[in-house]
């Protein structure tokens, strides 16, 4: 029997602060009906427009997946998308007061909590799901990124990265099955080379860190001065490189934890299609560029 619809059986709220605008706010997940699917809403501004998430709605994606209709825009969207589709959640409205997704510790799992505590809802449509019937491919060679989906069974994801540093090395993440997100997927945080945070944060680009929503890897020698002007910075009474070449701000909850959050955002920007998808999703480096790139793909191939 196909599968059904599902929704959420009230609403609930989660609050935090937005990574790169600093604003503190909620979200609100509200129920929706039958072939609603994932809808954003301003609640702040006038009129409290609604951003549909889909592909034809992606505005950027630097340092996040962001969209943006008619001078409205929501920022850091995937995080949250990938707990909807780790859930199996399809129709959901997402109200919110801010111009940005809170990140909470940097991973879906504070939104897989509050969707669990609401409660998941079966409706009596069907899924729709999009069976793929043939190999699809999206690569840019220079930049060693590569992204196919084949057809499978079921929903699957083989993730890959190696940015050749001895410190991250090369690590797999795979997920058989949606159900294991929760477990294996959702609590896997972001990360980032120090040499990146210092950019961004020297330009002012994270605001809304303690960073303790975030791995940083350090990847070079790095002086006391410089970790102690980091750790002013982080708020923090001081701050250490561990053995493993990460910063002491956190420890590791999986050892390929940062392949596993590459799996997260796959999920989270894929959900963009508007679509369950049945194939095998591979990707190798894969980022928000490539993955709404090839989520435009498939829509423009099996769904346009
Ligand atoms: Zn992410």
């Amino acid at each position: 029997m196909a599968e059904r619809q599902k929704t959420i059986k009230q609403a609930v709220s989660v609050s935090g602060t937005g990574l790169h605008t600093g604003q503190h706010g909620s979200i609100t997940f509200h129920p929706a009906s039958e072939n609603h699917g994932i809808k954003f809403r301003r609640i702040d501004k006038k009129g409290q427009p609604v951003i549909d998430a889909h592909v034809k709605n992606v505005l950027s994606t630097e340092r996040g997946t962001t969209l943006g209709v008619n001078g409205t825009h929501i920022y850091t969207i995937e995080h949250v998308l990938a707990a909807l589709t780790g859930l199996g959640i399809d129709n959901v409205l997402i109200d919110i007061d801010m111009e940005e997704m809170p990140i909470m510790d940097g991973s879906s799992r504070f939104f897989v909590e509050a969707i669990e505590k609401a409660g998941v809802q079966s409706q009596q449509a069907e899924k729709k799901v999009l069976v793929i019937t043939e190999k699809v491919e999206f690569e840019i060679p220079e930049k060693k990124i590569r992204v196919t989906i084949e057809p499978a069974e079921k929903l699957r994801f083989s993730v890959e990265i190696d940015y050749e540093t001895k410190v991250l090395g090369k690590q797999l993440a795979t997920l058989d099955d949606i159900t294991d997100f929760k477990h294996e997927i959702a609590p896997c945080r972001t990360f980032v080379f120090l040499h990146e945070l210092e950019f961004l944060l020297n330009n002012n680009l994270v605001k809304g860190g303690d960073i303790n929503n975030a791995i940083v890897f350090v990847n070079k020698l790095v002086s006391q001065e410089e970790l102690d002007r980091l750790a002013k910075l982080f708020n923090k009474p001081s701050v250490k490189v561990k053995e493993i070449g990460i910063l002491n701000n956190i420890d590791l909850r999986f050892k390929n934890e940062p392949a596993r959050h590459k799996l997260l955002d796959l999920i989270g920007d894929l959900t963009l299609l508007g679509m369950n998808i049945q194939g095998h999703v591979k990707a190798e480096r894969p980022g928000h560029y490539t993955n709404t790139e090839f989520a435009k793909l498939l829509h423009q191939k099996f769904l346009s």
